[in-house]
């Protein structure tokens, strides 16, 4: 296998930010969304129990205040496949759109779990998690990306060449996958990208 670069986001292929925030988010307002009821990767479209106003006021607290990043669960297979990529001689990348706010948690966090090659994580900035990561997987001619909130797919999609992947969640479901492949997990993920057993 040549050697690739490989990016990688973090909440949502590597952390499992939703149920953390939707608990979270839950507790704080007194109602019950289910993970069922997340069909769009703004909640708050798709729940009449939570209005825009509330939400990143919540998404602020349970980053800040609640310090969420330092202690999201891995999903299952993350932590493995990264290393699977990082012995096979690969190049690895963070690309995340986290709040800035959150750099302290996330370089926490990843050195409790012993990422691999976690110096080479970047922040793509921009309010409310809209920063755009085009540009830096660009910038360090990355190969392969791996992602699921649907405005980075279309990003990334029209505005780089690197092979895309999309981690299935319901809320990306409407985009169309000519352009990317859809995983809805990491052993299909490691799979498509011919890592074996
Ligand atoms: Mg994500």
């Amino acid at each position: 296998m040549k050697q690739k670069t490989f990016g990688i986001d973090l909440d949502g292929v590597c952390f499992d930010f939703l149920n953390a925030f939707r608990l979270w988010l839950n507790g704080a307002l007194d109602i019950n969304i289910e993970e069922r009821e997340i069909t769009s990767y703004y909640w708050y479209r798709s729940s009449d129990d939570v209005s825009e106003e509330e939400f990143y006021k919540e998404f602020d607290k349970f980053g800040q205040e609640g310090h969420g990043y330092r202690a999201l669960e891995l999903l299952p297979g993350a932590l493995e496949g990264l290393k699977k990529i990082h012995e096979a001689g690969h190049k690895i990348f963070y690309i995340t759109n986290r709040p800035l706010y959150a750099l302290q948690d996330t370089i926490f966090c990843l050195e409790a779990h012993g990422f691999p090659q976690r110096e080479n994580l970047h922040f793509a900035g921009g309010p409310q998690g809209k920063g755009k990561k085009a540009p830096l997987i660009r910038e360090f001619n990355i190969d392969v990306f791996i992602d699921d909130s649907p405005r980075t797919i279309e990003e990334i999609t029209t505005q780089t060449r690197a092979t895309i992947y999309c981690r299935d969640y319901l809320y990306n479901r409407h985009l169309d996958d000519t352009w990317f492949t859809r995983v809805s997990s990491w052993d299909e993920f490691m799979k498509a990208e011919g890592f074996n057993g």
